[in-house]
């Protein structure tokens, strides 16, 4: 007699699934269905993920306990044993994506109660002329539902609340209800188009890339034709890269929408994760914004998926499930059959490919809204200039300063300087785990290591020769901001990194005094070129192009086009015109010379016929295995083996070569390149080769893992 068993993905590093047999008498739990199991000598929240019958009955284990029966639905599933196989994890892995933290424990997750307070019909009826203290509270509610704290701030105490909660006058509620909302700017014409072109899909999937320059109204259009779905009580999901830089963003989508958005992002607590996951899977949030892990979130009502800011780096995890963001929601919304868009002004190699294969539809933004002009772009050849900064900069600063305009420097260095140097023998600090310079900090006074975190005090001289002439060498964000601190004492400035900006709020409270418009100036790191409306920037500069043209990552003239254009379209944007500048000592680089000649999406075809060319993604599919140990002899090793176990025709196999940082944080990296102009020959030989690399007998020697479409080298 055979025995059906439930297949269970648990939260374990193994690349399967594990049979379990129903608990006696019991029917088995349905696939989707939350279940407690034994695991070893350990319990275990697991997901049922599919039905099998078992060959052999012996030794299966019982499932403990079914926590909640159908939990996930099958789309989800589907995408879950999708992303399992594309992006080769542990079904462990993947269920992390399905289920919020709460719903991973072993105990049961005491729920918070619902953050905000609001009026009930009885409580607006009441009569409460005896009740002051609760009249208090009816009076302080009227236009609307508060958080708890705002209510202990007015000094309602918490057994005044209590008593109206059980009374009924109050209740207690997720989400505050409908705001006011605000029509927006009537849309122009090409904004006009994309949105009617969006909502032609509403009934069914359709993938759109939304590509505007800078300033062109993207999100207005996304806004326009979410609210069109949102009055057809459908949901909306905005994927955004990082939620901490776009509180604004949130506002103005709420505003605009008249609704409350839930966020959803690893910043936010286990309980709060929770409550905005089952309020996206009751229906009850309507508008969602959140970022990558977002995608796996249960939806009632789907209607629309955007993804904003689409080429977006931090779309992509780097552990655990190495999944695309972007790449999951498309697949998403072909599942849901809702459409989706994908906007940027510097949109992804990838998504371009798309493009022209007929798998995306392209939607073009050319002007900026509103009546401002692009700015014009310059060079500025720093050959033979010998300081940080350069003169001829200083001076087109001061003429944006004293003509009332604020400035933005982009330079993607943290620190003072990112080499200390000594003078009389050349010695260099370099960090002892890793094949990179320290950077030399000065507030607090340090050497840190930005690829293991290494720190250690400043030697007082050089520990070679015993020279006292140790000298900080370049500039990052720290020295320019000290530069022009001396340079411009009567102007502001200020610096925008991880390490000035450390709270969430600090750089809310900064965009919200630069939006003020007082003259100014802001250097920082990649931080300032993501999407932020600064309408008092008429100057903007990359100080440093140099070290992206000669990178070793084939994806870094990508990134470079991308971070200029980003940087450029900083300046203005309202009505005085822009002025944008990168520095170089190659003027006459072919990759310059065409970021230069061209707009974004010209440069971008000529970066794609070059990867055509090269058999490089997206023309290409690529898989990375990546090993690393504290020898390097045992990575190579094992990629040796398992460059044996997966040689196959139709896929190229390289290496094992180092990783760009050959050793990172003590560990030598390297890795073998898989190539194939057929991605699901590699998806799949990947897949029927996972088990002979787990069984390699270094396997359990080396840290190692696959990486599909990876982001790094
Ligand atoms: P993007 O998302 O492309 O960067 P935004 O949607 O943020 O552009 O728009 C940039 C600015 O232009 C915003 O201040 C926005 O309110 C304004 N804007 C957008 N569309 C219009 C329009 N049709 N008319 C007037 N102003 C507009
Ligand atoms: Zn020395
Ligand atoms: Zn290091």
């Amino acid at each position: 007699m055979t025995l059906k068993v439930a297949q269970v993905a648990v939260p374990v590093p193994v690349p399967r699934l594990f049979d379990y047999r129903s608990a006696d008498n019991q029917p088995l739990p349905p696939v989707g269905s939350r279940v407690l199991v034994p695991f070893g000598s350990r319990r275990l929240v697991g997901l049922v993920t599919g039905h099998a019958e078992a060959a052999q009955a012996d030794g299966l284990k019982p499932i403990e306990r079914v926590l909640d029966s159908a939990l996930i639905d099958e789309s989800l599933l589907a995408l879950f044993a999708w992303c399992r196989r594309y992006y080769a994890c542990a079904p462990g892995e993947a269920v992390n994506l399905l289920l919020p933290g709460a719903l991973r424990r072993v105990k049961p997750f005491r729920e918070p109660n619902p953050d905000y307070i609001d009026l009930t019909t009885k409580g607006r009826a009441a009569d409460l002329a005896r009740a002051p203290r609760q009249a208090e509270v009816v009076s302080l509610l009227q236009h609307g539902a508060l958080k708890r704290a705002d209510l202990k701030e007015a000094g309602i105490g918490a057994d005044i609340l209590r008593r109206m909660l059980s009374d009924g006058l109050v209740e207690a509620i997720d989400c505050p209800p409908a705001l006011a909302s605000e029509p927006g700017p009537n849309l122009n014409e090409e904004q006009r188009a994309a949105a009617a072109a969006i909502l032609r899909s509403r009934n069914r999937f359709a993938a759109l890339l939304l590509a505007g320059v800078t300033g062109s109204g993207k999100t207005e259009v996304y806004l326009h034709v979410a609210r069109r779905l949102l009055f057809r009580g459908r949901q909306v999901l905005i994927l955004v890269p990082e939620i901490g830089l776009t509180p604004q963003l949130v506002r103005r989508i709420e505003k605009r929408l008249g609704c409350p958005a839930t966020v959803y992002h690893s910043g936010l607590s286990e309980g709060e994760r929770l409550a905005a996951w089952k309020a996206a899977r009751d229906g009850r949030a309507r508008v969602i914004v959140g970022t990558r892990s977002a995608v796996f979130l249960p939806l009632a009502r789907p209607g629309l998926i955007v993804v904003d800011e689409e080429h977006d780096g931090s779309f992509k995890q780097q552990d655990g499930a190495r999944y695309h963001g972007r790449d999951v929601a498309v697949l998403r919304a072909a599942r849901l059959a809702v459409p989706i868009v994908l906007g940027s002004a510097t949109p992804s190699l990838e998504s371009l490919n798309n493009v022209d294969a007929g798998r995306y539809q392209l939607l073009t933004l050319t002007q900026r809204a509103g009546g401002a002009s692009m700015p014009r772009w310059q060079v500025l050849d720093t050959r033979g200039e010998g300081g940080a900064l350069d003169q001829r900069l200083e001076a087109t600063i001061e003429r944006h300063l004293n003509e009332g305009g604020q400035v933005l420097l982009y330079r993607n260095r943290r620190g003072y300087a990112p080499v200390l140097i000594c003078n009389a023998c050349g010695w260099q600090a370099d960090c002892h785990r890793c094949d990179a310079h320290m950077t030399w900090h000065q507030t607090p006074p340090r050497l840190q290591c930005h690829h293991c975190g290494a720190q250690q005090r400043t030697p007082p001289r050089c520990p070679e020769c015993g020279s006292p002439s140790l000298e900080p060498l370049g500039a990052g964000t720290e020295r320019l901001e000290d530069l022009l601190k001396k340079r411009f004492p009567d102007v502001p400035v200020h610096r925008v990194d991880r390490d000035a900006m450390t709270g969430r709020a600090d750089f809310e409270n900064l965009l919200d005094l630069v939006r003020d418009g007082a003259p100014c100036i802001l250097v920082g790191t990649q931080m300032l070129a993501k999407g932020h409306h600064l309408p008092g920037v008429t100057l903007a500069a990359v100080l440093d192009v140099d070290q992206a043209l000669f990178s070793a990552d084939f994806r870094a003239p990508e990134r470079l086009g991308q971070a200029v254009h980003q940087v450029a379209g900083r300046s203005g944007r309202a009505e005085r015109p822009g002025q944008f500048l990168i520095q170089t000592r190659h003027p006459e680089h072919p990759l310059l010379a065409a970021l230069l000649g061209d707009d974004y999406l010209g440069y971008a075809q000529c970066l794609l016929a070059e990867r055509r060319a090269a058999g490089l993604p997206p023309a290409h599919a690529l898989a990375l295995v990546r090993a690393e140990a504290h020898q390097a002899q045992e990575p190579r090793d094992f990629l040796v083996a398992a460059a044996r176990c997966l040689r196959m025709k139709g896929i190229d196999v390289a290496g094992p070569i180092p990783a760009i940082m050959a050793r990172r944080g003590g560990y030598w990296r390297f890795q073998l390149w898989l190539q194939s102009a057929d991605r699901a020959h590699l998806v799949q030989h990947i897949d029927h080769s996972l088990e002979k690399l787990y069984a390699l007998p270094n396997a359990r020697r080396v840290r190692w893992h696959i990486d599909m479409d990876p982001a790094e080298l």
